[in-house]
């Protein structure tokens, strides 16, 4: 599946319906900021949970539980860009194109945004 196609085929889930380029933030948006917030915190509660009960050990069951996770992250991601008016395809492009500049230039590792 495309991430175009997965972008648009979620927009029926959203409660708020159909928001797109909005110009000014509002509850709808504010909603799936915190919810992309909330849904990363309990990726990193089950991998926490991982290291303190199972000495780290991931089990068939926790990659099916973070498997679940990280596709609520992705809904959210993909939201967040539908309210901003970003195609979810351009910023996985923006992201790969960063990252790859990153890696000619030697500064994969670091810390900053604009490095
Ligand atoms: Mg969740």
């Amino acid at each position: 599946m495309k991430l175009k196609d997965y972008q648009q085929k979620i927009i029926k889930f959203d409660v708020n319906g159909p928001l797109a380029d909005l110009q000014q933030v509002n509850f709808a948006f504010l909603d799936k900021v915190l919810g992309l917030a909330g849904e990363s915190g309990e990726v990193a509660d089950k991998v926490k949970k991982i290291i303190r009960d199972q000495d780290g050990v991931i089990r068939e069951a926790d990659k099916t539980a973070l498997e679940k996770e990280l596709g609520d992250v992705l809904w959210h991601v993909a939201t967040c860009a539908r309210y901003l008016g970003l195609d979810l395809e351009q910023v996985a492009q923006v992201n790969l194109n960063k990252l790859e500049s990153r890696q000619l230039r030697g500064k994969i590792a670091g810390s900053g945004d604009e490095r």
